[in-house]
């Protein structure tokens, strides 16, 4: 998983959100269920993939929520997360092209980790979720993944692959990936909010990512 064990790659570069991308779910909605703020917490994330609030406050705002929720919830929220339908196969025909895949997610690399490593994808980056005495604290711990860092996420993990960014795709659903759908040489979006599919380069409204093989031109 780290930039600096991957070679030359001859392929393209695949960069997917996390939450309703790689996922089914909205991962910080299932901590909200077992911290009993999910009305709130799915009010807010609604409201923030349309771009209708600014996502680090809004995350923040959301992780506050969280506060007091013990440490093993984790682990009963990450058995809770659905691969998306397609994601195997996606990953599998990239690395067959001598490509690469990332994860960049306004969510959490607690949940997540575990997850990517499994799936085989060669790049992660969530937030992290600030823990003490074995309970969450209700902060993220360190800067808050936005939709800069998701672009500049794509553009780092390009240029450690010597992957040209025009061999790049981003796939992504919501407001926060609207800044690394534009950095991409190609910009998908996924079963997206309004704002993402008005600004995408295409759109892809099945929930089935191995769609994204036939824009790469990986499938007949
Ligand atoms: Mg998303």
């Amino acid at each position: 998983m780290s930039a600096g064990t991957i070679g030359r790659a001859s392929g393209p570069l695949v960069v997917l959100d996390a939450d309703s991308t790689l996922i089914l779910e909205e991962a910080i909605e299932l901590l909200a269920e077992a911290a009993g703020s999910l009305e709130h917490v799915a009010a807010v994330t609604e409201r923030a993939m349309r771009g209708e609030l600014d996502f680090a406050a809004s995350l923040r705002e959301r992780v506050a929520t969280l506060a007091g929720l013990a440490d093993t919830e984790l682990a009963a929220a990450r058995d809770r997360m659905t691969p998306t339908p397609g994601v195997h196969e996606l990953i599998a025909g990239v690395h067959a092209a001598g490509g690469l895949v990332g994860v960049v997610s306004g969510g959490f690399h607690e949940l997540l980790d575990p997850l990517a490593e499994r799936l085989g994808l060669d790049f992660c980056r969530a937030n992290r979720l600030e823990v003490a005495d074995g309970r969450l604290t209700g902060r993220v711990d360190g800067a808050v993944v936005d939709a800069a860092a998701k672009a500049s996420a794509l553009v780092e993990w390009a240029d450690a692959a010597g992957i040209p960014l025009h061999r790049t795709i981003a796939v992504g659903d919501g407001a926060n990936d609207l800044q690394m759908l534009d950095r991409a040489a190609l910009g998908v979006a996924f079963c997206a909010k309004p704002i993402v599919r008005a600004q995408a380069d295409v759109a892809i409204d099945r929930p089935d990512l191995s769609g994204v093989l036939a824009l790469l031109g990986l499938r007949g």
